[in-house]
């Protein structure tokens, strides 16, 4: 099943984990164009069509204008670590036999108000725990990667994360 079929309905599908056991994003009509976004390679945040004003996580009505007029605009990907914090157990399988690891919340460069909550990693293949939290820094420069996942009915998903740029 492809994405735009999973939401062209208009109701929440996909809900089920990654083969791994990862929680996945429940893909639905109001956030279809982002999940698109991702598996083509491509970080898109949603723009109002009335003010222009950017926001995420997408949602129905611009807060500064209040108009439900609303497209999206694709970004470079390039943004500014502006905070992280370690998990410890306990913890959802699978993730508590992966930790310690890092989350971090990122401002994109061109926009600091959009903020995203991903993980620091090497690279697309890379794993929650690969990074030592002890050398992550407020202020680093990061870059959007898009690794892949497959639900187990063969849907498949590009999250987010983040490389040091
Ligand atoms: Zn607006």
């Amino acid at each position: 099943m492809s994405n735009a079929a999973a939401f062209s309905g208009g109701y929440v599908a996909n809900l089920g984990p990654s083969e791994e056991g990862y929680l996945m994003p429940a893909v639905d009509e109001e956030g279809g164009f982002f999940w698109e976004g991702t598996l083509a390679g491509e970080l898109r945040i949603q723009a109002c069509n009335s003010c222009g004003k950017l926001r995420h996580p997408p949602r129905p009505m611009c807060p500064s204008c209040r108009s439900t007029d609303r497209g999206w605009k694709q970004v470079t990907g390039k943004g500014t670590i502006w905070s992280f914090v370690v998990p410890h157990p306990p913890l959802l399988e699978p993730y508590s036999s992966l930790a310690p690891y890092n989350v971090i919340v990122v401002t994109l460069d061109e926009h600091p108000t959009i903020r995203f909550v991903g993980n620091l990693v090497s690279g697309p293949e890379g794993e929650l725990n690969e990074i030592d939290p002890n050398s992550i820094r407020i202020g680093e420069p990061v870059e959007v990667v898009f690794k892949r996942f497959r639900r187990a009915d063969g849907s498949e998903e590009a999250l987010p994360f983040w490389v040091r740029a």
